[in-house]
């Protein structure tokens, strides 16, 4: 009851302006407890919610793509995922406090909603990737009950088929990690026949959780140089990563044309 309060009044709070704009994205300027906080309070209050965790290839993305804008915006909670973010926040001069990586928010809530006895339902990946980050997730946080999992390729006709046997399976949180922008164009298809209080688009986090990526070295994370790491890892990424030098110059542009007044 009394977390009931707490993430009521933490949702007010922030709905009255801790919102910070980067480029036509509202992000949640908060720490990762506070975004832990958050989810835990969209577990219990009764309503239905979504949380976003964009980084800057996704804004980006976002810029051209209007629904897409517009799926971000209306989420619960948007967090701060990515160094480029948090760098393009600086160069507004309305600096985020932290980045609040999806992978680190996926684990993190795992204790706080396992205390709350919900039910996790995972979704996205290769075959077998969701089992395997099934497994992986009980043996981090034994309390949590995870309640089913299913691979991230399907066609448009078996949509429906999915969101009843997560509903028949009683999942009130669901990890939907399909990539950007698909999972979340998929949560905003979905959610309305789903009865899950909770889901919450991760992206590639599913494969970190289950083993199969491995997480960048200390050292990278430190220097916010993830992306580096990742690109190391897949250089097929690099087309998708040119939208990060490209979204800082939006940035610089946006912010040398609010200088003049423009
Ligand atoms: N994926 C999926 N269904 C699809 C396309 C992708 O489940 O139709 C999964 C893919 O297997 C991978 C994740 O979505 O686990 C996308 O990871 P990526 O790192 O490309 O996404 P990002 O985190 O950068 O959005």
């Amino acid at each position: 009851m009394f977390l009931t309060w707490i993430g009521i009044k933490l949702r007010e709070a922030l709905a009255r302006g801790l919102k910070v704009d980067i480029m036509g994205v509202g992000f949640d300027n908060i720490n990762m407890d506070e975004a832990v906080r958050l989810a835990v309070g969209c577990t219990l209050d009764g309503g239905k919610h979504y949380i976003v965790t964009p980084n800057s290839e996704i804004v980006y993305e976002a810029l051209r793509d209007g629904e897409l804008m517009d799926t971000l915006n209306s989420a619960s909670v948007v967090l701060p995922d990515g160094a480029g973010i948090i760098a393009a926040s600086k160069i507004l001069k309305t600096p985020l406090r932290e980045k609040v990586a999806g992978v680190d928010f996926a684990v993190r809530a795992l204790p706080a909603l396992a205390r709350e006895g919900k039910k996790l339902f995972l979704f996205g990946g290769k075959p077998g990737v969701a089992e395997r980050a099934a497994g992986r997730i009980r043996e981090i946080s034994p309390g949590i009950t995870v309640c089913g999992f299913r691979d991230g390729y399907f066609s448009p006709e078996e949509e429906a088929g999915i969101c009843e046997r997560i509903n028949d399976l009683g999942a009130d949180v669901i990890y939907v990690c399909l990539g950007a922008p698909k999972q979340e164009q998929w949560i905003s298809r979905n959610r309305g026949r789903l009865n899950a209080s909770l889901l919450v688009g991760l992206g590639g986090s599913i494969d970190i959780l289950a083993g199969e990526t491995k997480r960048a070295p200390e050292f990278f994370i430190r220097l916010n140089l993830e992306w580096l790491h990742r690109l190391i890892k897949q250089p097929s990424r690099l087309g998708r990563m040119m939208r990060l030098p490209k979204f800082i110059l939006k940035v610089l542009l946006r912010k040398g044309r609010a200088g003049r007044g423009i």
